[in-house]
Formats: C-alpha cells, structure tokens, sequence
C-alpha cells in the first residue's frame, strides 16, 4: 500500500504472482476486481476481500489490499463480523462453489437474507479444484468425476436461484471469459447498497475443462436490453423458463434498507437516548 498522496491507484494487484494452473477461469475474477477497484479508486487500506478454502480462496493474496483467508464455508460470517464491527470498510467477498453451497450453504442462505452491504463473488466451475477434481454442488447431472465415476445422479444448486430466493438484493451472474462485462457486474454489485452477489460461470482446465468458452456460449443467453431488473417474479420466471444460464443483472433492489444502515439507525437512537454514553458504553450497560 504505497500509493502517493493524491496520484490514482493504477493496480490493486499484490506483488504475489498468482497460483492458479495456467487458463484458470479465477484469472477473470481478480482482473475484474482489480478493474473495479481501479474504476472506484478506493484507498487501498479502505478495502478487505475475505475467503474461505479453495482454489478461488487463494484470491486475496493477489491483491494489494487488507484480506483474510480464512476457514472453509466461513468466508461470509468472517466477513459480516468484520462489516457489522468496520461499516466504513469495503468488503468484499470470494468463494468457490464448494465453500459456498456445501460446507457452507447455511451460512450463504443467511447471508443473502441479511442483506448486509457485502459484495460476493462467486467463482462457480462446477468441480472442487483444490482437491483434485471431485462432484460439486453445481455440477450437472451425469458430471463424470473421481467421486462418481458413472456420472452424477444429484440436482445442481442453481447459485442464482438461491440468492434470489433467500432475498439477496443484488444478484448478478458472469462468465469468466467476458472480463470486461464481468467487471461491469463487479462494480454495479460493489455500489450497490445491500447484498450482492454476482455469480462467475469459471472453468477449472484441469479436472473440468469442458466449462471453456464454447460450452458456455452455447448455454448462455444475455439479458435483453429492455429487462427489468426490478421484478423478482420476472427474474424467477426466466430462470425456470428458460434452458439457458443468464448473463447480466438478473435482480435489484434499491429500496429495501441494509443491515448495517438499520444497526447505525438503532446505534444513534440509542446514544440519543443516552446522550453521555457512546454507543458502545450504553451496549456494555445493557449487558
Ligand atoms: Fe483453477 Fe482448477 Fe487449477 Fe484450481 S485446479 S487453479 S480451479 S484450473
Ligand atoms: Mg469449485
């Protein structure tokens, strides 16, 4: 974190050369971010990116800024003890589709129905990376891995789907090879004031290659420029109508007032009604 007083931040990237195999989807991810930042020129000391187990959770230490990888599935309360402690922090959230929607499903649904102001980035390639190339809650049915060798038999989670239902207010999804709409995805969720979540169709090239750019050109369909993204019954219909994984905003709601927003509103009433103490002094009083 050495940036001059006043000169733009020209990369978030760390000095950390990154450890994804070569062709790794996750690549898109961190230049999104990196692209995202650059775009909102946050102080870098202002900014946390937190993350669980995984391949996807290496990310953090690619980038130039405060962050934490800590332990598998727990990404999301890491992040909103430290949000609901340091709301004047940025943080943002990664993670793979096995740290969230296995080990850690729990902790997803609440996080969503919190709508604390978190932006979570979810790097889905439908595979557990990190150990070697197992079924994972989103693989597709009939996915041949070392841990089913016949093919799945299992329903995928459908990440946007959960989100959507368990009342995320932002909810996006991406492509790991269009960085550039990507980015735009990133900085919408990361301005966006509540819950975000923007899910990253990634490839893993070596136990899942055949998520790569044709597979997902043919299974992917962008929303139309006429979409609205304020109707969640609308959002919910197209998912369930349609044989073709969304590209864009699928979902957002401004109206609806975030977590951290309600504990500041109850934090001040409090100290209003106990004008000599501070906030946390009336807390301690109270306990
Ligand atoms: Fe990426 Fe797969 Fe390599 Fe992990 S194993 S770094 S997910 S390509
Ligand atoms: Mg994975």
């Amino acid at each position: 974190m050495t940036e001059q007083m006043n000169q733009p931040i020209k990369s978030y990237k760390s000095e950390e050369k990154a450890t994804w195999c070569p062709g790794c989807g996750h690549f898109s991810a961190l230049a999104a971010l990196d692209k995202a930042f650059q775009t909102l020129q946050f102080p870098k000391e202002k900014i946390a990116v937190i993350s669980g187990i995984g391949c996807s959770s290496r990310l953090p230490f690619f980038l130039d800024v405060y962050g934490m990888h800590s332990a598998h599935g727990r990404a999301l309360p890491v992040a909103t003890g430290l949000k609901l402690a340091r709301p004047d922090l940025e943080v943002v959230v990664v993670g793979g589709d096995g740290d969230a929607l296995a080990i850690g499903s729990a902790h997803f649904l609440h996080a969503m129905r919190r709508n604390l102001n978190l932006t979570y980035i979810l790097l889905d390639n439908q595979i557990y990376g990190m150990t070697k190339g197992q079924t994972a809650p989103t693989s597709m049915v009939g996915t041949k891995t070392k841990s089913t060798p016949y093919g799945s038999f299992e329903n995928p989670i459908d990440p946007v789907w959960a989100a959507l239902t368990m009342g995320a207010t932002f909810v996006a999804q991406g492509a790991f090879c269009n960085v550039q709409q990507l980015t735009q995805l990133v900085l919408a969720g990361i301005q966006h004031k509540g819950m975000s979540i923007i899910n990253m169709l990634s490839n893993c090239v070596t136990f899942n290659p055949h998520m790569g750019k044709d597979v997902l050109d043919a299974n992917t369909i962008q929303l139309p420029d006429d979409y609205d993204k304020t109707n969640l019954p609308g959002a919910l219909d197209l998912l369930m109508k349609s044989d073709k994984m969304p590209l864009g905003i699928l979902y957002q709601n401004d109206k609806e007032v975030c977590l951290d927003d309600k504990y500041a509103q109850l934090l001040e009433k409090m100290q209003t009604a106990n004008e000599n103490a501070t906030p946390q002094e009336f807390l301690h009083k109270l306990i």
